[in-house]
């Protein structure tokens, strides 16, 4: 039976749940963060797990491909519909089902906004640890499926650590209420192509005591990176330990109307939170290490500027939107001895190539965020881009690195997984995918397929 009419069968059955198949939903619901459009027939909205098994259930019984979604963002085109199917978008599914402040656990439906669950916590003196900078519109499931980082995994670690149970479907329709460890710790980072998500529960942690914050500042790149390093050495456990070169930081000002950087600045943006004397006797030592390095450092001295310099980090990525229609962008990670080397390829690369070219990212963890800004019309331009990002790849994998930090392989780095993982490997993880999702409704076309 050709697809339309599948389709069609398909969406019958689905008593009860919302469907829509006019343009504009499949206009809107057809890409991503990467800009990549799929092949959207149509958008349903579950609003309930037993909604989510009819979904699963019917699209086996058509054979309608399923592209789960949570917010969209995500830089690898995970949620991107590339074979002709439905979106399934949680985004309805935005409840937060109960929370245990004697034990530390949250429960909440996959659609949640993580930055509203911040919020949540917040007023009852607890936070989620994870943190992507994408916190303010990106949704649990969609971390969970990602198994996002950000800026305070450095201290507190990725997604992955904070699962306590996941409630799921099976591509069955089968559905798996089952603490973290064996068959469910697969699903986390599993780029929705194994499950979907109904709701997780997490763990939490009470609001630390104190927090202090800085911006330092270095004469260039590999000194920034290689000063990172030092306060690592030093034994120092800072919360947040993030990079931002003088183009990034140039660009963020001037989006967020903060002047005086340096074009051959380089920055590095650091908190440190938990009990106040400890934190007074880190930030001194970090003190420091300026002094000998002969760094510049702004400490935030209250809440206001303390705000500012997060409004600095989170806003990078929609102040690079302001440099070309077209991002390019990559999240590379280096071992951390490694990094200097790393950044000096990237900006020699980057000329070499006549490149508008912008790196930050968690360098605490070796994970650099590369931007190109280009224009996807200017077909030569957009060869000499992608030379860049092959370059970049095989000294990634010269230096001992992995090609993606946090954002996942999906669509976008399919194609350069033979870098990293020999045949034999890739089969492992098809046969992986294979055995969750036998008919292959799953998200096909991505990672593991
Ligand atoms: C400005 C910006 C900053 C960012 N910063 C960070 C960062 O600091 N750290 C980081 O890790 N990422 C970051 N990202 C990338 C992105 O936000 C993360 O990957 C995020 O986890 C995606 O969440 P989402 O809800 O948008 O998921 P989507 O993009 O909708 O989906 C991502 C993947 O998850 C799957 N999925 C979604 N929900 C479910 C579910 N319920 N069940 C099963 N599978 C599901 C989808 O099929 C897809 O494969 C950033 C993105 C932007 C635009």
């Amino acid at each position: 039976m050709e697809f339309q009419k599948r389709f069609k069968e398909f969406s019958r059955k689905l008593k009860g749940v919302e469907v829509h198949t006019d343009l504009c939903y499949r206009v809107v619901y057809n890409y991503d963060a990467t800009q990549l459009r799929g092949r959207c027939a149509g958008v349903v909205y579950p609003r309930s797990v037993d909604d989510i098994v009819s979904v699963v259930k019917y699209a086996g019984d058509y054979g309608v491909p399923l592209y789960v979604r949570g917010a969209g963002s995500g830089f690898s085109g995970g949620a991107v519909p590339v074979v002709e199917g439905v979106v399934v978008s949680m985004e309805k599914l935005n409840r937060v089902l109960w929370f245990d402040p004697s034990r530390w656990l949250v429960a909440v439906e996959s659609g949640v906004v993580n930055g509203e669950l911040q919020r949540y916590l917040a007023g009852r003196g607890f936070f989620y640890p994870p943190d992507p900078a994408s916190l303010e519109f990106s949704t649990i499931g969609g971390n969970i499926a990602e198994n996002a980082g950000g800026p305070r995994a450095f201290k507190y670690g990725v997604t992955r650590r904070y699962i306590h149970a996941l409630e799921w479907v099976t591509s069955r329709g089968d559905v798996v209420d089952y603490p973290m460890g064996g068959v469910t710790s697969i699903l986390v980072g599993g780029e929705g192509g194994l499950g979907v998500i109904y709701s997780a529960v997490l763990s939490v942690l009470p609001l630390p005591e104190a927090v202090k914050t800085a911006l330092i500042t270095m004469p260039g790149g590999a000194e920034a990176v290689g000063f990172a390093v030092k306060v690592i050495l030093a034994g120092l456990k800072p919360t947040v330990l993030e990079y931002i070169d003088s183009k990034t930081m140039i660009c963020v000002g001037e989006y967020i109307e903060v002047e005086g950087f340096n074009k051959s600045d380089a920055y590095i943006f650091v908190e440190f939170d938990g009990v106040a004397e400890d934190v007074e006797t880190q930030f001194e030592m970090l003190k420091d290490i300026c002094r000998r390095e002969g760094a510049a450092v702004k400490e935030a001295k209250n809440k206001v500027e303390r705000e500012l310099l997060w409004d600095l980090r989170r806003s990078i990525s929609p102040s690079l939107a302001r440099r070309g229609i077209t991002k390019v962008n990559e999240d590379v990670t280096f071992p951390i001895g490694k990094l200097e080397e790393a950044v000096d390829f990237m900006e020699a690369l980057a000329l070499e190539l006549s490149l508008d070219c912008y790196v930050f990212g968690h360098c605490g963890d070796g994970n650099l965020h590369v931007n190109i800004m280009t224009d996807r019309r200017r077909t030569e331009e957009m060869r000499r881009a992608e030379h860049f990002v092959e370059r970049l790849f095989e000294k990634v994998v010269e230096l001992g690195g992995s090609l993606s930090g946090e954002h996942g392989i999906g669509l976008t780095k399919r194609r350069y997984l033979p870098l990293l993982f020999n045949e034999e490997q890739i089969e492992f993880a098809k046969e992986i995918k294979r055995t969750f999702d036998p008919a292959l409704i799953l998200n096909p076309g991505k990672y593991f397929s």
